[in-house]
Parts: structure tokens; C-alpha cells; sequence
């Protein structure tokens, strides 16, 4: 076992012990333990906050000479976890016997925290410096309820602190293997979430006489049913499409529908899990997830509403995400109005970039290859890649043990654990990775 995964074993299991749940988040003291830690190393640290019991770290190691400034970034809050259904307590930092560390946060994300935090702590205490720009850790509060708090509060607030040009936070790195060959995802962008409000009229009346009225609920069923059996097609952007031609053998120039729907039949081969994971990256989603008409059973409902959640591919907007509503709808979609209820675009960082050269370097001495992924969800690289439009911000934390089928079922649920394995694997990795870029 090395040096760096007894360290970062030992730290996690002190990380999970502090309970982050957000909300309320509480992190003042996770924070503070970490700030101490990497204070003790060499690193200048700072602490801010719009609310003080939930602050966010930065701790800076400069070279004082101009170049890259290669910024760590993870969240310590987490979901909720109920003790009852977990095999281990939730807040436990148990190791077990197989060499699993138990606990919410272990891999969303506290491990990262971890890994990112006892590598740079190592640096400093081994008389590293960064020989130009500067390795910075940023370790942020309130990421899983949107980070008004924690990213959105540094990158808009305090921009000359957190400003960087290469950045890694969480998103992906489980590997899946395909054909003999291990591929790790690298995430380069995020969904937009632009939400839809679709509305039904009609006229009201008593429920006794149904003929009487006209009811706005019947008239949502036909919209309701077309959005349960299908979804839009494809909309590529770059990361996916550079996976489906990695995937298929495909030069990325003639990726199209054809070969995304043959890249999730090969990953369907390996995992059924696979493709329900890898789809939404292809293009738009819609999820209808709210519908609401009368407020009374004997009222006729004279409207009913209906909210859809629609994940669209970064850079994309409303108009991609109302002609993917139409294709769906086809004609149904004349019995309902249609609007936004929210509007977020997703971000993208281009996936050829010095960072990616050396995470590709890095997993082929491993045997294994990256891949652009996006992430259907959200994660707090939106904010820094909005606050920084050149920044090329990558989700990345590599895991050799635990394939992608195994760590995506336990994100957020009970159970969720890490090998230690992986991460003494991944503080290595982000050991190593700053001391060649800031080289
Ligand atoms: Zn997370």
C-alpha cells in the first residue's frame, strides 16, 4: 500500500465523519479541518463565505513566476442519507474487510476532495513548488441544491480569486470495457436544463355532469402519451461524438444517428445499464415530472398543467429544446400551450486540450484510453466555465477498481462506498498530474 493511499484513506474517513447533508450543508467544519491541513503544507488559504456557517476554501501554492493556474475544485456538502437501509453507518468512514470505505460523500464526492487535498498536501510538504503559474484547491459548499452559495457565490462574487485556466471537479473517470479495451470517461460539459410549462384549457363544470364541461385534463393524456413512448433523435455535439467514433471505429467526421444507435447496441452488449447511462448524451431529453388540474374532485378542471423537464446538449437553447418538444408531440402538441419555466444553458470545454494530452498519457500507462463524455446532470464546472469562457474545466477522477456500472448505482443511494484502491490510484493521479503541467 503507498504512502499517499494510507493518507488519503485516513482523511476520508475523517471527511465522511463530518455530517454535510445539504441541505442545511453545515461544512464550516469540514472546511476548517481542510484549510488546517493544507495550511500545514505550505499552502496560503483563505476562507469565504455568503453565509457563515457554510464557507469555501481556497488554498493557493504560487510559483510567483506567470503560467497556468491548474485549479482542484469539489464540494463537501452531500445528499441525505437514511442509516436504516445502509449495511454500514452512513457517517461511519468504515472500512470493510474487501477494502471498501463506507460513507455518503465517498464518492460523491468527498474522495475527490480527498484525493485532490492530500495530493496537493504532499506536494507542499515534499518542498514542491509549481515551477510557473500556480496550483490552486478550491473545496466549495453547497453544490447538490445549486451552488448559490458555494461556485455560483466564488465565480461571480470573488471571479480574481478563482480565476484559472485548467480545472478538475467531479463528473467522471469509472471505466467500462468494451472489445478488450478499458475506456474512462472524461466529462467535458454539462446539460442545459430548460424547462417546460405545457397548459391545457378548457371549460369548467360540475364533475357530476361530464359532458357539461370541457375537461383540460382529458386533453393532456394524448401529449402525456407521446412523451412515454418516445424520445427526440440524436443531437450531436463534440465530446459524444468523438466517444460513438472512438466506440464504433468511426472517423468522427461521419458520426451520425446510424452510429450513435450502434454505439449504445455494443455498450448494451457489454451492460444493460450501459446505454440508459450514455444515451441522454446524444441528444435532448424530456421528462414529464409534475402535472397538476382541479383543486376540487367534483370540479370539471377548466386547466391542467403539465411540467416537463428537458436536458439539452451544452451550448444549445430554448429553440433546440421546443423543436425537440414538436417532434415529439407531432400534432398533440396543439392542445396545450407551451412555455418555459426555466432556462439554463449547459457548457462545454472543448475536448483537445494540454489537461486531456495528460490524462490520456496518464491512463495509457494504466492500459486504458479516455473518452469525451458529457454529463447528463449538472456539477459546478457551469459556473466556473460561464465565469470563464477560455477555462477548460474536465470532470475527472479515475477509478481502476470499481467499473462505471458499479459506482453510477451508488451515487446518491445507500451503500455508496469507494475502494481505497482507487483512491490512493486517483490522489497519485493528482499528484503527479500537477507537477507535469506546472512543470
Ligand atoms: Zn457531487
Amino acid at each position: 500500500m503507498s504512502d499517499l493511499q494510507a493518507e488519503s484513506t485516513e482523511v476520508l474517513q475523517r471527511l465522511i465523519r463530518f455530517n454535510t447533508v445539504n441541505p442545511p450543508g453545515n461544512e464550516r467544519a469540514a472546511i476548517q479541518y481542510l484549510d488546517d491541513y493544507l495550511r500545514a503544507a505550505g499552502f496560503e488559504t483563505e476562507q469565504l463565505a455568503a453565509v457563515p456557517e457554510r464557507p469555501n476554501l481556497i488554498a493557493t501554492l504560487d510559483s510567483g513566476a506567470p503560467g497556468p493556474v491548474l485549479g482542484y475544485l469539489s464540494h463537501v456538502d452531500t445528499v441525505l442519507a437514511n442509516p436504516a437501509e445502509w449495511q454500514h453507518d452512513p457517517w461511519s468512514g468504515d472500512v470493510d474487510s474487501d477494502g471498501f470505505l463506507w460513507g455518503r460523500g465517498a464518492l460523491d464526492m468527498k474522495s475527490q476532495t480527498v484525493g485532490e487535498v492530500v495530493a496537493a498536501a504532499a506536494l507542499g510538504h515534499s518542498g514542491w513548488r509549481p515551477g510557473r503559474g500556480a496550483l490552486k484547491v478550491f473545496v466549495v459548499s453547497d453544490e447538490e441544491t445549486g451552488g448559490e452559495v458555494g461556485a455560483r457565490f466564488l465565480t461571480e462574487q470573488h471571479p480574481d480569486k478563482v480565476r484559472c485556466d485548467y480545472l478538475l471537479n467531479e463528473g467522471a473517470g469509472a471505466a467500462f470495457e468494451l472489445d478488450g479495451t478499458r475506456y474512462h470517461g472524461v466529462c467535458c460539459g454539462e446539460k442545459g436544463i430548460f424547462r417546460l410549462l405545457l397548459r391545457a384549457r378548457g371549460h369548467a363544470g360540475h364533475a357530476s355532469l361530464p359532458r357539461n364541461g370541457e375537461n383540460a385534463l382529458a386533453k393532456l393524456a394524448p401529449v402525456l402519451s407521446r412523451l412515454a413512448e418516445a424520445q427526440p433523435g440524436v443531437t450531436l455535439t463534440e465530446p459524444p461524438r468523438q466517444l460513438a467514433a472512438a466506440l464504433t471505429g468511426t472517423p468522427a467526421g461521419d458520426v451520425d444517428a446510424d452510429t450513435v444507435a450502434e454505439t449504445l447496441k455494443r455498450l448494451a452488449g457489454v451492460d444493460p445499464v450501459l446505454p440508459a447511462l450514455v444515451e441522454p448524451m446524444f441528444g435532448v431529453t424530456l421528462a414529464p415530472t409534475m402535472a397538476h388540474a382541479s383543486d376540487k374532485i367534483n370540479v370539471i378542471p377548466s386547466e391542467a398543467t403539465l411540467k416537463v423537464d428537458c436536458r439539452v446538449p451544452p451550448g444549445l437553447g430554448p429553440d433546440v429544446a421546443l423543436a425537440a418538444l414538436h417532434e415529439v408531440l407531432g400534432e398533440t402538441a396543439e392542445l396545450v400551450e407551451i412555455s418555459f419555466s426555466e432556462e439554463v444553458y449547459g457548457y462545454l470545454s472543448p475536448p483537445e486540450s494540454p489537461l486531456m494530452d495528460e490524462i490520456r498519457t496518464y491512463l495509457r500507462k494504466h492500459d486504458a484510453e479516455a473518452v469525451p463524455v458529457l454529463l447528463p446532470g449538472y456539477s459546478d464546472s457551469s459556473w466556473f466555465r460561464r465565469a470563464f469562457p477560455e477555462l477548460i474545466a474536465y470532470g475527472f477522477f479515475p477509478h481502476h477498481q470499481m467499473p462505471l456500472t458499479q459506482v453510477a448505482p451508488l451515487v446518491h443511494s445507500a451503500d455508496e462506498r469507494i475502494s481505497v484502491r482507487d483512491l490512493g490510484q486517483a490522489t497519485e493521479f493528482f499528484h503527479s498530474l500537477a507537477r507535469t503541467l506546472l512543470a
